[in-house]
């Protein structure tokens, strides 16, 4: 690891501004990162020239004093946001060949602000995933693994490869996505801190759709505070997403480090899930002492729908999904493959390039949302979903200001453990993530510790709407109370 991709990203904006390197450098000293870490198959494709004449540019806004906040920070996106002229698949065979004209909001607000583009981040096919193994460019390496060992573990999902790539020194920082734990999952199996914003916080617009009442944008970084700098140029109002927030974006920054003195924590009950192993609980008590010592007061919550969250989720989300793939058909979007008729060119098509689990979550979709079926799943969900959002309405109206649980029930699992036969394994993964996204509610990933094995583990915090600038206070508690964790050696070079 070179002395410039060891900065965090705070400290790299530092280094630019008082001239102790240029962006062309810090970008370079990136781009020699990325070359021979191929085994851990973060990126899906560098953009290596536009990156150098992006720097470039820095470096001239640089001299004439008029730098953007990230101004020449050199990022990785993950592949599911439109990059105007760059390949963009969102991991699937479906879109192996597509390349947008047109540059999503996120991305287009990071450029705005100076930062530069190394290339895409691999990812679960269409976000469909807590692993990264259904992505059609094969499964992304955790750059951490267990001690003694050289078996390959999973970064998590879905956005494994922005993951992987921040912990590994890669990039400073990352773009990646969350529909049902997509950033903060990740987050937790690489050492890294990932934050969801408040549904409608950042643009959806240009970021490749899975489930659209849930998807939100949001950045994965080494420390908190280089997470609330990237979170305040990826968010704002957007009008061509007609469900972004009309608010002002605060300067996250001035919240890390505040004061959490009198901040009310709940604790809720109902996520001491069954089988949940001791090392997180024994964490997740560690967590809530640091906050205390921090003068925050914690108390039990409850928020008694939690164990429906998970259910109503996957009804929701593949719903959802079932009609935002639909227009995947070889005829306006994707991959044709030809047939005799058109009925044959569609189910060829779709056949060829969809992988497995797609197919899958597209037909329960379809199933759920069918006449006969509707008011007995996908209404019924939608209700129970009302009801996560009230138990979290509840817990705000009676002084709690965030809620501490874990991220994860387990720390990163090892690659194939659990994409055999039943896919139900896979999505338990989920079980402290989705309720937030079911409640629109932002959430922060926070690395906590490490386990027995010596893999990181994270706790969450769970936030009011538009409330992140708490969720940077009390995230920055818990930095500093942990420490950072760094990947341990960079084996893949
Ligand atoms: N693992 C969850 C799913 O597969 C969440 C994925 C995501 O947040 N994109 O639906």
């Amino acid at each position: 690891m070179s002395e410039l991709t060891r900065l965090t990203l705070t400290a790299a904006r530092e280094g630019l501004a008082q001239g102790h390197f240029s962006a062309t450098e810090l970008t370079q000293a990136y781009l020699d990162a990325i070359e021979p870490a191929g085994d851990l198959n973060a990126f899906v494709l560098t953009t290596p020239e536009k990156a150098l004449d992006m720097a470039k540019a820095s470096d001239a806004r640089l001299a004439s004093g008029e730098a953007g906040p990230l101004e020449g920070i050199p990022l990785g996106v993950k592949d599911n946001y439109a990059v105007d002229g760059v390949r963009t698949t969102a991991g699937s065979n479906i879109l192996k060949h597509f390349v947008p004209q047109y540059e999503s909001t996120v991305t287009a607000n990071l450029w705005r602000d100076g930062a530069v583009m190394l290339g895409k981040l691999n990812q679960d096919e269409f976000a469909m995933g807590s692993s990264t193994e259904t992505s059609a460019f094969g499964a992304t390496v955790n750059p951490w693994r267990r001690e003694g060992s050289s078996q390959p573990l999973v970064p998590g999902g879905s956005s494994g490869g922005s993951a992987a790539a921040v912990a590994a020194h890669l990039c400073a920082g990352a773009a990646g996505t969350d529909t049902g734990g997509s950033i903060r999952q990740p987050a937790a199996f690489t050492g890294t801190v990932g934050i969801k914003p408040t549904y409608g916080r950042c643009s959806r617009w240009g970021i490749i759709a899975y489930a659209s009442s849930l998807d939100q944008a949001g950045p994965i970084a080494r420390s908190v505070n280089d997470a609330a700098l990237l979170l305040r140029s990826m968010a704002g109002h957007d009008p061509k997403d007609s469900t972004s927030a009309k608010l002002p974006v605060p300067d996250y920054q001035q919240a890390v480090g505040a004061s959490v003195k009198g901040m009310r924590i709940g604790i809720p009950r109902e996520y001491r899930v069954d089988g949940m192993s001791d090392e997180i609980a024994a964490l997740w008590d560690e967590g809530a002492q640091w906050l205390r010592d921090a003068g925050a007061e914690v108390v039990e919550i409850s928020l008694p729908h939690s164990k429906y969250a998970l259910p109503a989720y996957y009804i929701v989300a593949l719903a959802e999904a079932s009609s935002n793939l639909a227009r995947y058909d070889g005829v306006r979007y994707g991959e044709r493959v030809p047939g005799r008729d058109i009925i044959e060119m569609y189910e060829k098509t779709r056949a060829s390039g969809f992988g497995a689990e797609v197919r899958r979550r597209i037909m329960i979709g379809t199933y759920v949302l069918s006449a006969g079926y509707y008011d007995a799943y996908y209404v019924r969900a939608q209700k129970v979903r009302t009801l996560i959002k009230r138990d979290f309405e509840n817990a705000f109206a009676a002084g709690v200001d965030a809620v501490l649980a874990p991220a994860t029930p387990s720390p990163a699992f090892g690659i194939g453990e659990k994409s055999g036969a039943d896919p139900v394994e896979m999505y338990l993964q989920d079980v402290f993530t989705v309720t937030l996204n079911m409640a629109g509610l932002p959430g922060i990933a926070v690395p906590a510790g490490l386990s027995g094995e010596g893999l990181p583990l994270g706790l969450q915090l769970i936030g009011r709407p538009f409330g992140e600038e708490a969720l940077f206070s009390l995230g920055q508690v818990i930095e500093e109370a942990a420490g950072r964790f760094p990947c341990p050696e960079d084996w893949w070079r």
